[in-house]
């Protein structure tokens, strides 16, 4: 039986997977390039959900879209929108794709691209999802002096 490319779905459960989600992700995507993939990410404490901030998100139980489960506004809701309209229209994950918008020592950070920083945190912190990861100790190279 052949399968219909576009509606197969992966589902990932995740718990402390910030090391090796994006490489999963990666080898999903390389392996069924228009699968819809799901990641379950049962609240790692080791920040798997602040990866998810910029190449995964989460639907919670009610349809409401969001980054990450740690990100306390929501996008938009599956139930009355669809989810590649939130996906690739939605200002948030737009911002949250756009690195050079990442503010402070996050955005001029060598690291950027592979970290990223917790969104979430900045958002509850500073009120800015694109501002500096508040909990972070790293100094960036170019904000050394
Ligand atoms: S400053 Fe810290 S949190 Fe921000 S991208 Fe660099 S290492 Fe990550």
């Amino acid at each position: 039986m052949a399968i219909a490319i576009g509606r197969v779905a992966v589902i990932m459960p995740t718990y402390n997977e910030r090391g090796n989600i994006e490489t999963m992700l990666g080898r999903v995507r390389a392996a069924v390039p228009d699968a819809n993939i799901l990641v379950v990410d049962d609240n790692s404490p080791d920040g798997t959900g602040g990866i998810a901030d910029e190449t995964i998100c989460l639907n919670d139980c009610y349809g409401n879209l969001k980054p990450s489960s740690y990100f306390h506004a929501s996008v938009g809701n599956v139930k009355q929108v669809p989810f590649r309209e939130l996906w690739f229209n939605s200002k948030v994950f737009n911002d949250l794709r756009d690195f050079p918008k990442y503010q402070g020592k996050c955005g001029e950070c060598e690291f950027l691209n592979v970290c990223g920083g917790c969104r979430a945190r900045a958002y509850a912190v500073s009120g800015d999802y694109l501002a500096a990861e508040p909990f972070c100790t790293y100094e960036p190279v170019k904000a050394r002096k």
